[in-house]
């Protein structure tokens, strides 16, 4: 059932007051044991200790692929917020340690004349020093990404087993020297909430590819849709065992595929389906090549095993919304924005569609064909922008910005439509910027999906109201903690 995007707004909010709820829980359980108060600065500093590993383990779940999470209120929202909350938690958990006046005076084994290192017992300051720097050296390369010499693939594989075994190192720590932690009730609270980060870490890497065993795609069309980029088709694989239902999504969203490769290996990729469900029992995806894996793509032999999981994300149209559409694409952003314009016609959509196409040059242009036939048939305008544009070009040169939507839509029409935008994160924020602060279109009437979950990126104002929350809330959460544990 598709839900209006001031629902999901709502949603996001009531999510958000969850999460602080839930970070805060172990501060509330301290300060309920009415322990002797210490110096601020000890208090302060076994608070910050708690609510950054409850941070670190709300991590596990933020990046556990939650279908329904992504649909609501968008995978890309999800995945900065997991960004931007590493970061807070990496400073909760750094700073911890240098805020301590007192020494520490736990003798969890009931050994006084247990070892001691750096004023703690021997393995809890083992195990705490492990997690202090893996837990830096983890957010460093996840910051450096980009820069490192590895495959994407592999950075993730180490990025969720490397927290995982932080988690576990925190864990003891925690449950052998924290002061509070020693309480049953905030030790079972440790234990349920690192099971649940280890389930979710499971949920990805273990219970979906065993699901997908179940449900194989095999590879039955590829074609070269244009320079660099192929449109691949797959149906279910009923003689290896898909029962043939349909794949349960919705035009506009995405799945992660797997293709040939052994059903464990970390493998998979995401990519939106550019077909519709209202139109193709077929699976269709446009894939341009980008790196080790999509430069291949052109290569794989039909009858190819697939594996999909999804689908996710919330680049969907509203039901029952009539309100004029403009669809902007920029190179492979086209394929999300192929799937709306299928379900759109094969639905018999009367909305009136103004569908800007940008490339780099001409041979880059996706569907000419088809969205000439769509244009007979439907009330759809298509405009095609190239940087690049050859001698005599009769449509849009240069990049799509703000100039761009002035020369393509009438004030009125400006105001009234609902935005969908898709391709380089560049063109996506100056799209976002210019509606926003330019066109005054409220942020609900705009819907962007990114193909790269980048920190750097700049904020649309969803994004920014999210991170000024996260802003408050740290601050907020700091004031608390410090308080809170008197
Ligand atoms: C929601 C979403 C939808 C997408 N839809 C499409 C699409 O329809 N068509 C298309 O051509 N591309 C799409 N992409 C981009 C596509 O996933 C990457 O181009 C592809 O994974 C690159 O893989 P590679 O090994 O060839 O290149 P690499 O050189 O390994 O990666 C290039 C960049 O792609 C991203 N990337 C690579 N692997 C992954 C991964 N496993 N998970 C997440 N990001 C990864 C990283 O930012 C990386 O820096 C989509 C991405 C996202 C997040």
């Amino acid at each position: 059932m598709a839900q209006s995007r001031s629902d999901a707004r709502r949603l996001g909010v009531f999510l958000l007051l969850l999460y602080l709820f839930l970070i805060l829980l172990p501060v509330i359980l301290a300060a309920l044991q009415g322990r002797e108060p210490r110096p601020w600065r000890d208090d302060l500093a076994s608070g910050l200790a708690m609510a950054g590993f409850a941070m670190l383990l709300a991590e596990f779940l933020l990046s556990g692929r939650s279908r329904r999470l992504s649909a609501r209120v968008g995978m890309d929202v999800v995945m900065r917020f997991h960004q931007f909350m590493g970061h807070a938690l990496l400073l909760f958990l750094l700073f911890h340690p240098f805020l301590y006046s007192l020494p520490m005076n736990v003798q969890p084994y009931g050994e006084p004349d247990a070892a001691t290192w750096l004023s703690l017992p021997l393995w809890p300051g083992v195990t705490g020093l492990l997690a202090w720097m893996g837990l830096g050296l983890l957010v460093l390369l996840a910051v450096a990404r980009d820069a490192l010499p590895f495959r994407y693939e592999a950075w993730r594989f180490w990025h969720g087993f490397g927290a995982l075994v932080i988690a576990l190192f925190a864990l003891h720590h925690t449950l052998a020297v924290g002061r509070y932690s020693q309480e049953p009730l905030l030790a079972a609270f440790w234990w349920v909430a690192t099971a649940l980060a280890v389930l979710a870490l499971l949920h990805v890497h273990l219970w979906t590819p065993l699901r997908q065993r179940r449900r194989p795609y095999r590879v039955t069309s590829l074609d070269r849709a244009a320079d660099r980029t192929w449109v691949v088709e797959l149906e279910p694989d009923k003689a290896a065992g898909h029962d043939g239902s349909a794949f349960p999504y919705r035009a506009g969203q995405f799945a992660w595929l797997k293709l040939k490769r052994p059903l464990f290996r970390i493998t998979e990729h995401p990519f939106s389906l550019s077909s519709a469900p209202a139109a193709s029992a077929q699976l269709e995806f446009t894939i341009k090549e980008a790196g080790d894996f999509t430069s291949r793509i052109g290569e794989l032999p039909l009858g190819t095993r697939a594996y999909l999981d999804g689908p996710y994300g919330n680049f969907t149209l509203e039901e029952g919304d009539a309100r004029p559409l403009v669809l902007i694409a920029g190179g492979v952003g086209m394929a999300p924005i192929m799937s709306l314009l299928r379900q759109l016609k094969a639905s018999g959509s009367l909305r009136s569609i103004v569908l800007l196409q940008a490339n780099r040059h001409e041979g880059q242009i996706l569907y000419r064909t088809e969205l000439a036939e769509m244009a007979q048939s439907m009330p759809l305008r298509v405009h095609y922008m190239l940087a690049e544009p050859p001698a005599n070009w009769p449509d849009l040169s240069g990049i799509p910005d703000g100039d761009a939507l002035e020369q393509l839509l009438p004030e009125e029409q400006r105001r009234s439509s609902v935005y969908y935008v898709c391709g380089p994160a560049a063109m996506i924020d100056v799209i976002e910027a210019a509606l926003d602060h330019r066109f005054r279109v409220p942020a609900e009437q705009v819907c962007s999906e990114r193909f790269r979950y980048s920190f750097g990126a700049r904020a649309g104002s969803a994004g920014r109201a999210l991170l000024a929350f996260s802003a408050i809330t740290l601050v907020a959460l700091g004031a608390v903690l410090a308080f809170a544990l008197r």
